[in-house]
């Protein structure tokens, strides 16, 4: 079966092998495992041990981010308070917003078009209005409509105003650029296990800055979730866990990592996604349905498509018939309107997404959909 969602993702054989082997955590064989997937993505991020730390947590991706956002923002009516603005661009950036909130921090938010990038003079307009605003947080690939939003950029005017930013690249980083010393305004930027590193599901990490960190000390608010105890955790003892952590999601990861670098790196990576998405986008078009998102400004993780106005769309038919072809969507959506939403990253290839557009029309053709133009809802 190929995964066609924006994680969990296909991954390779070899990677699901390296988990087939019982092993502890505090094992002096096990503990260098840790160290050099902290090493390791610390460089990928850019990130200098003078003033970054790579950390992880067990868990997904929602955990690490609820864990940056409680590490580095001290929480509403304290002294040093923070106020957080998250530009509401789509289902993730809600998430995030809402991950502060209930977590006690004061959040601003502020509405704005989700089928176009956020643009950095609305962001930097709102910060010059407001000086209480400490962070502004950001999702760098929204995964909920696909768009990509210039972190670079609105990094730039976070930078310009003198405030910090936490970045959400649970579906970018690693094939999206990003580099933490070229954005010192950056205090954490989040990813997981199980997107575009192609490895299993069960572990979040967050790329940190150790003078945030240090700032916000003893604020987290919970010690499952908070950073500092668990950047000190690894001071104390290298290459420990703080908790049992999914061990052999770890050892898999770092085949992950290994297969990463042969391919290539970042720029290998996002070039494979965007081969993916370009033969996606070209072939949804061709069979007569809509993008959610202009061309323009779709990304290369997850694409959205109009559901087709015909009353014999389903789709969970949709996705029952594809699956029956090998291939497994999404069975919801996340855009504002009916949608159907295939993810491109993982370990697949353009050829795997030729065939799938193959089945799409298949399996259209046997739900008896002739109308593709979207639904009235969305038109
Ligand atoms: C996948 C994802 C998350 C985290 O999802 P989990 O299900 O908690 O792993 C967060 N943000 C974005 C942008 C994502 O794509």
């Amino acid at each position: 079966m190929k995964l066609l969602i924006p994680g969990p993702v296909t991954t390779r054989a070899e990677v699901r092998a390296a988990m087939a082997e019982d092993i502890a955590p505090w094992d002096n064989d096990f503990r260098p495992v840790l160290s050099d997937i902290r090493t390791r993505l610390l460089a990928i991020a850019g990130g200098l041990p003078e003033t970054h730390t790579a950390l992880a947590l067990q868990g997904c991706g929602h955990f690490i981010t609820e864990a940056a956002l409680r590490s580095f923002l001290a929480p509403a009516g304290e002294p040093g308070a923070g106020r957080i603005l998250i530009p509401a661009i789509g289902a993730y950036a809600d998430r995030m917003a809402r991950l502060a909130r209930e977590a006690g921090r004061d959040v601003v938010s502020m509405d704005l078009p989700d089928q176009i990038p956020v643009d950095p003079a609305a962001v930097a307009a709102v910060l010059a209005t407001d000086p209480a605003i400490s962070h502004v947080g950001m999702v760098y690939s929204e995964t909920g409509t696909g768009v990509i939003h210039d972190a670079a950029a609105i990094g730039a005017v976070v930078r310009a105003a003198g405030r910090r930013m936490i970045v959400d690249a649970v579906s970018a980083f690693g094939a999206l650029p990003l580099d933490v010393s070229a954005q010192p305004e950056i205090d954490a930027v989040m990813f997981t296990s199980n997107k575009c590193f192609e490895g299993l599901p069960g572990l979040g990490f967050a790329v940190c800055r150790l003078d945030g960190l240090e700032a916000n000390k003893g604020r987290a608010g919970s010690w499952s979730f908070d950073l500092q105890s668990i950047y000190e955790m690894g001071l104390r003892s290298p290459g420990s866990f703080r908790f049992t952590p999914p061990v052999q999601v770890l050892s898999a990861f770092r085949v992950a990592l290994d297969i990463y670098q042969a391919e290539g790196g970042q720029p290998a990576r996002l070039a494979r996604y965007r081969a993916n998405l370009d033969t996606l986008y070209d072939g949804i078009l061709r069979l007569g349905l809509s993008p959610y998102a202009p061309r323009a400004h779709q990304g290369p993780v997850v694409m959205n498509t109009h559901a087709p106005a015909d009353p014999a769309w389903n789709l969970q038919t949709f996705v029952d018939g594809l699956k029956r072809r090998g291939f497994l969507i999404s069975n919801f959506f996340n855009t504002p309107t009916p949608s159907f939403r295939v993810g491109c990253i993982g370990a697949i290839t353009p050829e795997d997404m030729r065939s799938f557009v193959d089945s799409v029309d298949a399996v259209l053709g046997e739900m008896q959909v002739r109308n593709r133009s979207p639904q009235p809802a969305a038109a």
